[in-house]
């Protein structure tokens, strides 16, 4: 019997895995530098804590959701994001109780049941940070300026950012309205019908043409936002425009999540096909009351790392083949073996990275393994070499060799490297 890894869900393998790693670091780096800590929580949660933090007329709620009941009787519920698992965490470590806002980046495994795809997968990993407890145009410009000066590192300049403003508690109450007139008056099927009671924003971000040709004509938010909220959002573009980010305004902007308010932003590649958003995020001023916490505005993105990926490798930013090592190492016999091996060692423990032909190959395999290793040296030891205690170091590029003493090929790989 064999086994393949489940439906929507692959493993990323040498060395194209390299590229994760790649991304991870490039996408946290610019929040590391700007003063967010490092959190790390549980890959599941109990079950409400999606259900009230996510929203229950979310599509990740009422259809994405990994849920079973432990064998303690208990609901839980693998992590379909990462924003109300952090709140949960800030919220239970009383750290609203100190300087604000709480600054945190994050990078982890994330799962929903999707309908799997290129770029769609129940099993996809994510960099996100989060600035909790403070409402400051300013914190929403710093998050969104991270994440375009993260994608920048990476090479991308395929990567769009649009901008919107949801609106808060005082003036978003009466755009729901005139956007439930509004959606009321459409040929919809029954279940649309019903979110457009509970959710009616959701409804814009249909993604079938049937239902976005009839959206045309409907009521925009940024045309009902009051004074503040108004004044809030060109604030963020002011900040934004001065760092020099260029942006598009999207009124028909929302996200699948319930509890965004005000800023609102998704980040887009074309190279990536239907599944193009790479990253977005928002404010979600009223996230932390919904979980039971104080009021705690606050503002955070997710940026996907499957789909940063996939847009460098549409952008041709990687190299075809990443070294593994910079030196590789062939013995050529029993004894050089096991000088071979101590030597290994030690450009490991000098700083260098090194491997060597393991299995008792014979030198052409050995050679070969070489090769593959995509190494720029090779280091080759027999018998006479052990003798005169000295290696072959052999440039792979020019396949020049020249005899180097054993103590110190180190020093001269070093210097060859640098
Ligand atoms: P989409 O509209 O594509 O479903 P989303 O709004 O559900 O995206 P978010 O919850 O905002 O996505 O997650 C942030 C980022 O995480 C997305 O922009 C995307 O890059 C990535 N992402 C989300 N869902 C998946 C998935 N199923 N597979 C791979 N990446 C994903
Ligand atoms: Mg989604």
């Amino acid at each position: 019997m064999s086994f393949q890894a489940p439906k929507g869900t692959f493993d990323w393998m040498p060395p194209r895995s390299e590229r994760v790693l790649a991304v991870r670091d490039a996408l946290s780096a610019p929040a590391r530098r700007a003063g967010y800590g490092y959190i790390e929580t549980p890959a599941f949660e109990d079950t409400g804590l999606f259900s009230r933090g996510v929203g229950e007329s979310t599509d990740i709620v009422t259809k994405e959701m990994y849920t079973f009941v432990d064998k303690g009787g208990r609901s839980i519920t693998l992590r379909p994001e990462g924003t109300a698992s952090v709140v949960r965490a800030v919220l239970e470590h009383g750290l609203p109780g100190g300087p604000l806002p709480v600054k945190l980046w994050y990078s982890g495994s994330y799962y929903r049941y999707e309908r799997a795809q290129k770029g769609r997968y129940r099993h996809f990993s994510q960099v996100g940070a989060e600035a909790i407890g403070t409402e400051d145009p300013a914190v929403d410009a710093e998050l969104i300026v991270l994440a375009v000066d993260g994608y920048a590192a990476l090479g991308l300049t395929g990567v769009r950012l649009l901008l919107n403003s949801l609106g808060c508690a005082e003036c978003r109450p009466a755009y729901r309205a005139a956007l439930q007139d509004f959606l009321r008056g459409l040929d919809l099927d029954e279940q649309t019908r019903q979110r457009i009671e509970i959710n009616p924003l959701r409804v814009l971000d249909d993604k079938r043409p049937e239902v976005q040709a009839q959206l045309a004509g409907a009521p925009l938010v940024t045309d009902h936002l009051c004074g503040a909220c108004k004044a809030y959002h060109e604030e963020v573009r002011t900040l934004l425009t001065a760092a020099g980010v260029t942006y598009t305004d999207d009124p028909r902007l929302v996200r699948g999540l319930d509890y965004y308010t005000r800023t609102t932003f998704e980040f887009l590649h074309d190279g990536l096909g239907s599944q193009s958003a790479v990253g977005g995020g928002g404010r979600y001023d009223g996230l932390s009351e919904m979980i039971g916490g104080p009021p705690l505005p606050s503002v955070g993105w997710a940026l996907g790392v499957d789909r940063t990926v996939l847009a460098m490798e549409a952008e041709g930013l990687f190299d075809a083949q990443p070294a593994t090592v910079d030196v590789f190492a062939v013995p050529l016999g029993e004894e050089a073996r096991r000088a071979v091996f101590g030597l290994v060692v030690a450009l490991r423990r000098a700083g260098l990275s090194a491997d060597m032909a393991f299995g008792g190959r014979g030198v052409k395999g050995a050679m070969k393994a070489a090769d593959r290793s995509g190494a720029r040296f090779a280091l080759i030891l027999g018998d006479r070499d052990l003798a005169a205690g000295a290696v072959q170091v052999k440039d792979l590029t020019t396949a020049e060799q020249t005899a180097v003493p054993i103590a110190e090929v180190a020093d001269v790989l070093k210097g060859k490297l640098s």
